[in-house]
């Protein structure tokens, strides 16, 4: 009763007996209504998908009730259930992202005849094809080719190509960029009817660059629009009735530019194309994020007409796009359509979390052992750090827990900007304590001592789930960044003692330390920019001997400052960002970066450069609280003089600092 395969593509179990459980579910009015000669055609999809297979998050080492495939999953049952026919896809960025991931690429690895563990998932859904996301590149080929050996159902990517031809249409492509499949659809009086379903799938072009190092010399990739505008009319001659695209690709601008990355709203601009999947945004359509783009209906969920979806991240939402179709002659058109998305989870009013669905155990039971081994990863040492990393003293010294981040987000940013008009230019590193007390109390500090490195304790060094970013900025920019930062202290009076250090209203991730220049704060001074970035000291000049090289800093130097895409993208309102000064937009989390960094090296000195520090008041002291457990580190400090001044409140510690 289902759309039914006439080819002989691996196990169809789940194209027969989903009416079965129709006596409970209500069926979709398509599927209720359909005339002859009409068909429902119903397309599930999931993206994103990362690893995600347990609702379980490994880097806080808890259970999660807003990711995983076992619960994406309880929804397929139901939505096949309500709908004559269906297909179900996936539109890539499965391979890499959570820690399982990680254990699969960097410990057990793929022998010829594994199966990876989100593969094995997948492989008990039925899946009709999946397509390729950038991060599929990021463990290089061979591990990708190995794990796609393990799936029993097709993979398309039309626009990474091992050998180009003179059109997209002669490219050699490293997989099959399309698919025509066979299939049978039951219309409205029961009767089957042979449909050829078109499948083509495309991937940001930027894989080039941020997988250079697995990727450069072995494949080139094309713009996703030409591409695409070069096979749809080859698909059409080989007879597709419909076409659905899996484009791995954002919704974005509606203007097409060669090599865009988000290109999903010029591409179904594209004639021939009857439905578009979307993805790589890790964001849901429809929905109003969305609301205002050209071409976009938001709510209903069309771009330029034809019926999109994106189903969130990490298993968050199935998407759905349901299509009525319409026979007439030999050919099938779309008469009508919907799409909509189906959460796994949804937040209540007071921020808890309320899981909308069971999970599914037959996918549970899919990758139980990689699960337990995964925990086993996550727990157990994958590098060494020579230095306790900890941030109790992050606020007034250069600080390892801070200098870890900065090194490793310098590494990724340097490989990022070769061969890049940037490369030569200086890179610097932002990076500001997440953990560091203040509302979060007198625990709330990383604290990792010297020794053994696991991953659960890179979600303590890099608390949020932010993406790497690059911005060029000059000097002038550079010294009005610091100058945000210094917005942390109190004005301090010379010659007084005892004065409060910290400024209670200034959150501890707006602290940005930036790495590879060198700077004293001269708390003396007003502070420049209040809570909210607004300058209301303009003359003022808290940062001093600002200096790189030796050298002082001029206004007209550039910089490349490695950060992520909050602070990148404006969060904070710090001068040299907003959005225009971004020059790199990778696909890689902050975190990621981190467990590369600290895998890639096996053992790590994150010993702090000191590379900031108070500029000297003579006869002045400040006082500054911190977690009790500072005082285990205090013979370690080193640029600045502190001694224990008794407790602070809520549990903390005090201690004085000689300026
Ligand atoms: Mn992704
Ligand atoms: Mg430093």
């Amino acid at each position: 009763m289902s759309l039914r395969s006439t080819t002989s593509l691996g196990r169809r179990t789940f194209l027969t007996g989903s009416i079965a459980g129709a006596s409970l579910i209500a069926l979709h009015p398509f599927s209720a209504n359909a005339a002859t000669n009409q068909a429902h055609l119903r397309i599930m999809e999931t993206t994103d998908l990362h690893v995600h297979v347990f609702p379980y998050d490994y880097y806080s080492d808890k259970p999660r009730d807003t990711v995983g495939l076992a619960r994406t999953a309880a929804h397929i049952g139901d939505i096949r259930a309500e709908a004559t026919n269906s297909m179900l896809l996936d539109n890539g960025d499965f391979l890499q992202g959570n820690p399982m991931g990680d254990y699969i690429a960097y410990e057990r690895g793929m022998k010829e005849g594994d199966i990876h563990p989100v593969i094995a998932a997948m492989n008990t859904l039925g899946f009709d094809a999946s397509t390729l996301g950038n991060h599929e590149f990021n463990y290089g080929l061979d591990f990708l080719m190995k794990s796609l050996a393990g799936a029993d159902f097709p993979f398309l990517s039309a626009n990474v190509v091992k050998n180009m031809g003179a059109t997209p249409t002669g490219d050699d492509t490293l997989i099959k960029p399309y698919m025509i499949l066979d299939r049978t659809v039951t219309d409205g009086d029961g009767v089957e009817h042979p449909i050829k379903v078109g499948l083509i799938g495309f991937v940001p072009p930027q894989i080039m660059t941020w997988d250079r190092r697995h990727l450069e010399g072995k494949v080139t990739t094309r713009d996703i629009v030409d591409t695409a505008r070069a096979y749809i009319p080859q698909m059409k001659e080989e007879g597709a009735d419909i076409i659905i695209v899996l484009s791995h690709s954002g919704i974005g601008s509606a203007n097409h530019s060669d090599g865009m990355e988000n290109a999903s709203v010029p591409l179904a601009a594209l004639d021939g194309l009857d439905a578009i999947l979307t993805g790589h945004s890790h964001l849901v359509f429809p929905s109003s994020t969305y609301d205002g783009y050209a071409a976009v209906d938001a709510a209903k969920g069309t771009i330029h007409g034809k019926p999109a979806v994106m189903g969130g991240f990490w298993g968050s939402h199935l998407g759905v796009i349901d299509l009525l179709l319409e026979r007439s002659g030999n050919e099938w058109q779309v008469v009508t359509n919907s799409s909509e998305v189906r959460p796994i989870s949804k937040r209540n009013e007071d921020r808890s979390i309320t899981a909308l669905v069971e999970s599914d155990q037959a996918v549970l039971d899919s990758v139980e052992q990689e699960h337990t081994e995964t925990l086993a990863y996550i727990r157990r040492a994958v590098g060494k750090t020579s230095a306790p990393l900890h941030s109790y003293f992050a606020l007034v010294a250069d600080d390892p827990s801070v200098q870890i981040v900065s090194i490793a987000q310098k590494w990724y940013i340097e490989e990022m900007m070769k061969g890049t008009e940037y490369e030569g230019i200086p890179i610097l590193s932002a990076a500001a304590p997440f953990k560091a007390g203040g509302r979060g109390g007198a625990e709330y500090y990383t604290d990792v001592p010297a020794g053994d490195v696991a991953i659960k304790n890179v979600a303590d060094l890099y608390l949020y789930p932010n993406i790497a970013r690059a911005v060029l900025i000059d000097g002038a920019q550079l010294r009005g960044w610091l100058e945000r930062s210094a917005g942390m202290f109190n004005q301090i009076e010379p010659g007084k003692a005892d004065q409060v250090l910290l400024n209670p209203d200034f959150p501890s991730y707006n602290f940005d330390v930036i790495d590879g220049v060198s700077y004293q704060i001269d708390l003396s001074q007003p502070m420049m920019f209040n809570r909210d970035g607004d300058v209301i000291n303009q003359g003022t000049k808290r940062i001093v001997n600002l200096t790189f090289n030796g050298a002082p800093v001029t206004d007209d130097m550039k910089f490349v400052v490695a950060t992520n895409n909050y602070r990148a993208g404006g969060g904070g309102h710090f001068p040299g960002t907003g959005g225009e000064t971004t020059i790199f937009e990778g696909p890689d989390t902050n975190r990621d970066v981190i467990v590369r960094y600290i895998v890639e090296q096996g053992t790590i000195n994150p010993t702090a450069d000191g590379n900031w520090s108070f500029k000297p008041l003579d006869g002045t002291s400040v006082l500054f609280d911190t977690g009790p457990k500072a005082t285990d580190y205090l013979d370690d400090l080193e640029g600045i003089s502190m001694e224990e001044a008794g407790d602070g409140p809520d549990g903390f510690a005090r201690f004085r600092i000689s300026l």
